[in-house]
């Protein structure tokens, strides 16, 4: 059951839990804006009674979903995630985030941003360790590579997204970054996210490829039970056995999340397709079917870019996107807060 309570009762409700609650096991609370959110083992009525009696309690809620904290009716209206700097993901914003799949020197970062910030993003991406199927494929910079985002990120005033690849390094990535990615690869790793639910840095959570929607909010789940309410869920395909892409974006999760949970879903048309010629299709398809913002890789010049240049997005097919974006989401009285490609006109 969870109980929705006022986050400044904390104490109280915390201390009511405790004497009732003989198992603590199963207890999880997080905070979420104003309020706490509380979910107890089991339908404890009488618990439920007694804090509602002392006017403890806001509401409760019956557990159905197995995923209490992520579940759309602990936030109805659903929530806005800040991602640093003023960018947000959720609510009536259409975030987009870019950047090359790997950062490779200061000097591709630094375009990158340019170009990212030129097209209206409002958070930079870029991996410094890099999973990789092959051993013998670009691993990433590392810590160098994090020094590069984080010097970028000073210089541009844009929050970056990287992912963490594993426990011992969650320290290390939230100091330099604003926003940690979980990938695909990682995305039931559970002392993994249990790492980042504590690590005090909003988590991007990427789909696992071979994740139904109940196991992704799980996943989720996890990253909220550990006290961190800032997720942002992002669908990037699934395997299927359709080799015409490099996997099978499935944007009928997105309506489907939207649905079942109040966190922001963004899409990432980039890894979910793999080819270039693709990503502006499905962008536009993710912007119509609900989603909250986009993952791209762009890259001021893919066909010397050192991992998934297939797949990122030069200047002009950059921009052309940003500008079709913005009509789509228009067409769609979403309000925008996509900042005005600034050349958009040259790139048309
Ligand atoms: C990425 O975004 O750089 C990445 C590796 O994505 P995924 O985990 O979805 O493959
Ligand atoms: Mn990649």
């Amino acid at each position: 059951m969870l109980l929705v309570c006022r986050a400044v009762d904390e104490d109280a409700v915390r201390e009511r839990i405790h004497a009732r609650v003989p198992t603590p096991h199963g207890t999880t609370m997080c905070r979420i804006g104003d309020q706490l959110l509380v979910h107890v083992p089991g339908d404890q009525l009488a618990l439920a009674d007694e804090m509602h009696e002392s006017g403890l309690l806001l509401r409760a809620v019956t557990d159905h979903s197995g995923a209490p904290l992520t579940d759309r009716e602990a936030v109805p209206p659903g929530s806005i995630v800040e991602l640093g700097g003023s960018a947000t993901v959720g609510g009536v914003d259409f975030a987009l985030i870019a950047g090359p799949c790997a950062v490779e020197s200061y000097e591709q970062l630094s375009a990158s941003a340019a170009m990212a910030r030129a097209g209206g993003a409002v958070a930079l991406r870029g991996g410094a360790y890099k999973p990789r199927s092959s051993p013998y494929s670009f691993q990433g910079l590392g810590d160098q590579g994090l020094r590069i985002m984080a010097e970028v990120r000073a210089e541009t005033g844009l929050p970056v997204v990287t992912e963490v690849v594993d426990a011992a390094t969650v320290e290390l990535v939230a100091e330099h970054a604003d926003v940690l990615q979980i990938g695909t690869r990682n995305a039931q790793n559970f002392s993994l996210l249990k790492a980042v639910g504590q690590a005090g840095r909003p988590v991007l959570l990427k789909r696992g490829f071979g994740c139904t929607v109940g196991e992704w909010l799980q996943a989720a789940e996890y990253v909220l039970a550990a006290g961190n309410p800032d997720v942002v869920l992002c669908e990037r395909g699934i395997r299927s056995f359709e080799p015409a892409t490099r996997f099978t974006l499935d944007l009928s999760a997105v309506a489907v999340v939207k649905h079942l949970s109040h966190l922001p879903v963004i899409v990432d048309p980039s890894h979910g397709t793999g080819h270039r010629h693709l990503v502006k299709p499905l962008a536009l398809a993710a912007a119509a079917v609900g989603a909250d913002g986009l993952l791209v890789d762009i890259h001021p010049e893919p066909a010397t870019a050192l991992c998934d240049g297939d797949q990122a997005l030069d200047r002009d097919r950059w921009f052309d996107l940003a500008t079709a974006l913005r009509d789509v989401l228009a067409s769609l009285g979403r309000d925008l807060t996509l900042r005005e490609p600034e050349s958009a006109g040259q790139a048309r």
